[in-house]
């Protein structure tokens, strides 16, 4: 019985044209059978059988040991070329699904001390400008370029020294030098042993995420108009301010700015025109500062500005005289010109306040105390200033209620012809009667409603009651009387003033020639350009106009020209120096003057004296207003008044 291994194997394969594969295989019969494989299925062969040296038993035996043997490699053979597939399959799907990525994805290996990039997709490329042949083999940490103190990389560096997964928001910079915000997750990679080789990391580019954060984040703490710091920042502002002053011992000032005239201009010319002049006051309020002070917007015309002091230089009060010289020039907004000025109130870190919240209190305090004082200018609190405030919080609030509770009344004051002495009309007057405090005069509260809003629903009660009352006069049989209303610059500035101002007038009856508004010097002549068209429209409706307490503004002389009034009311400051003060005299007279070269009437008001009546009748006035005569009188007393002068109709 020859060896079934005489033969070589290679010989024996040659022999055997298709076979592909040989094996030895040592059977349970202690012979050695050749396994021959020709593809699949496989062929088996047993060289003993070849052979035919064995009996038909034993070879059979032989023959069926190498049949299941064959199978069983055959499963085996056939599972591990599939398992090979699939593990290629699955490779290529991960290779192209690393390609594919749209997040960059950064492979390195873990050395020592360094990462050396191994892989990078080409989303890397697309996210950093970077090839993958100029990033091998580098630390990935190039990505930071010089920004490399970066809070957020305490976490991969952790990760990095514990093996572990980690995250962060990084500052990476592309190869052209441009940020981008890098949500970077790393995970390690271990070997069969457990052993750190390799670390994947995942990079998210969230610059546009951020962006968007970022711009609502300044949104939030930023004024839309004019990009200053608003409420939000401020209080921040004013906390890091006081910190600092702590620890420097330097005092900080913290001002309320108030434009003056503002809502007027918003009223007059509207919100475009507004935004335009917040926008030019925020701009030169910086330029009164340093750029290491702070100036907010807290909406509409106010400002904070929280300025550090260097100790004994004085420049916060220097700053702040800048703001006031600088707001009290001309606005332009198109043609026209706005004079607006500003109040301002200041508070001083310690002394009035340690707190940011009782700082900016007490600064908006003294700037009510500024305003209250006349505006454009400036005030420093003082603690007796909180009593005031409380007061006139308290006289708003009853205010907002007279005209509904019926506490406001009017009186008519005479106005007197000096041709022949006789009352040509009256001027109506505001009283406002209050439950507790008695009768307040106009001049207490008249500011308090301007400032408020609150002129505007009196004064359209005042127009609709002086015109009421006229017509009452005249049901009576009066002679008919001109009354005059006073006119607020906030109403006047109302879009629907010449409207409204004709329904009243529909709707009582009152002829308009029996009408007269009175306009402040002031008012007119700050706006002169604005107002002439709506002072045309007035004078289209039929009634009168005249210029009150002229003398003390500036007017223009071609402005006054172009003006459709009637006259012109000599302010009572002139006439009550009349003999006392020789530039009072001569005032008056030039403005008896002036008014009669413009063919305008001529009236002069707190006529309190007999030698002022003599002097304004010898120079030419053409009618008076004053004690003399009479005071403002309610309408009972106005109508013993009228009786006793012989005005006709008076019962
Ligand atoms: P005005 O329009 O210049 O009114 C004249 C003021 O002088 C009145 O004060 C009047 O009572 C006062 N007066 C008249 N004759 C004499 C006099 O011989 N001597 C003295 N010392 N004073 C005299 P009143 O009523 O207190 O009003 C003050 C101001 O309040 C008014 O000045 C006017 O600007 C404003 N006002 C009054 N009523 C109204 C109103 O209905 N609407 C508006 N917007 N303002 C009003
Ligand atoms: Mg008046
Ligand atoms: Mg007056």
């Amino acid at each position: 019985m020859g060896s079934p291994l005489n033969e070589s194997p290679a010989s024996f394969a040659r022999d055997r044209r298709q076979a592909m594969k040989l094996a030895m295989i040592y059977g349970a019969i202690g012979t050695a059978w050749v396994l021959m494989t020709s593809g699949i299925p496989v062929l088996l062969v047993s060289r003993a059988v070849a052979a035919a040296d064995l009996p038909w038993g034993q070879a059979l035996s032989g023959l069926l040991v190498v049949l299941a043997t064959s199978w069983m490699l055959y499963l085996l053979i056939k599972e591990k070329l599939e398992a090979a597939s699939r593990a290629a399959l699955q490779l290529r799907l991960r290779d192209r699904a690393l390609e594919s990525s749209v997040n960059s994805i950064i492979i390195t290996r873990h050395d020592q001390d360094t990462n050396p990039v191994v892989y990078v997709n080409p989303a890397f490329q697309r996210t950093t400008g970077y090839t993958a042949s100029e990033v091998i083999g580098r630390d990935c940490s190039f990505l930071l370029g010089d920004d490399r103190d970066q809070a957020a990389l305490d976490a991969i560096r952790g990760a990095l020294r514990d093996g572990r997964e980690g995250q962060a928001l990084l500052r990476n910079y592309r190869k052209n030098g441009s940020l981008f915000w890098n949500e970077l997750h790393i995970a390690p990679v271990r070997d069969d042993q457990g052993e750190i080789t390799h670390y994947v990391g995942i990079q998210n580019d969230v610059t546009e995420r951020i962006r968007y954060q970022h711009e609502l984040e300044y949104q939030a703490n930023h004024d839309t108009l004019t990009g200053l710091p608003n409420r939000n920042l401020l209080a921040d502002r004013v906390t890091q301010t006081l910190a600092y002053a702590v620890r420097y011992a330097n005092p900080v000032a913290v001002a309320f700015v108030d434009l003056d005239n503002f809502k007027f201009v918003n009223d007059s010319l509207g919100h475009q025109a507004g935004d335009k002049i917040i926008k030019m006051a925020a701009d030169r309020i910086k330029a009164c500062i340093r750029g290491s002070d702070t100036v907010a917007r807290l909406g509409g015309d106010e400002f904070v500005l929280v300025l550090f002091d260097q100790t004994g230089e004085n420049t916060v009060g220097e700053a702040l005289q800048r703001v006031l010289a600088t707001m009290a020039q001309p606005f332009h907004v198109g043609a026209h010109e706005f004079h607006i000025t500003c109040s301002i109130g200041y508070a001083m870190f310690p002394g009035d306040g340690d707190k940011p919240e009782l700082l900016l209190r007490n600064a908006d305090i003294a700037m009510y105390h500024a305003k209250h004082l006349g505006r454009n200018n400036i005030q420093a609190y003082f603690p007796a200033l909180n009593d005031q405030i409380d007061q006139r919080l308290l006289l708003e609030a009853d205010l907002r209620r007279a005209i509904e509770n019926d506490q406001l009344f009017l009186c008519y004051q005479p106005q007197i012809g000096l041709g022949d002495d006789r009352v040509i009309g009256v001027e109506a007057l505001i009283r406002w009667r209050h439950p507790e405090r008695g009768l307040i005069p106009p001049v207490q509260f008249i500011p308090l409603a301007e400032e408020t809003g609150l002129i505007v629903p009196i004064g359209a009660w005042v127009l609709r009651t002086a015109c009421e009352q006229a017509k009452a006069w005249q049901r009576d049989g009066i002679a008919p009387l001109r009354v005059s209303v006073n006119l607020s610059a906030r109403q006047f500035v109302q879009k629907d003033l010449v409207q409204s101002i004709r329904q009243v007038l529909d709707e009582t009856g009152l002829d308009p020639g029996m009408l007269e508004l009175e306009l402040t010097e002031s008012l007119i002549m700050h706006n002169a350009e604005l107002f002439i068209s709506t002072l045309r429209e007035l004078k289209a409706l039929g009634i009168a106009l005249a210029i009150d307490d002229f003398g003390t503004g500036y007017s223009s002389l071609s402005y006054l020209k172009r003006f459709p009034i009637d006259r012109l009311k000599i302010d009572q400051s002139f006439v009550h120096d009349l003999h006392t003060d020789s530039d009072s005299a001569a005032i008056s007279l030039a403005v008896i003057r002036l008014g009669h070269s413009l063919e305008l009437r001529v009236i002069a008001e707190g006529v309190e004296t007999m030698q002022q009546l003599d002097f304004l009748r010898s120079n030419g006035c053409d009618e008076i207003q004053g004690y003399y005569y009479s005071k403002p009188l309610p309408d009972d007393e106005l109508r013993q008044f009228l009786a006793k002068h012989n005005v006709p109709g008076v019962r």
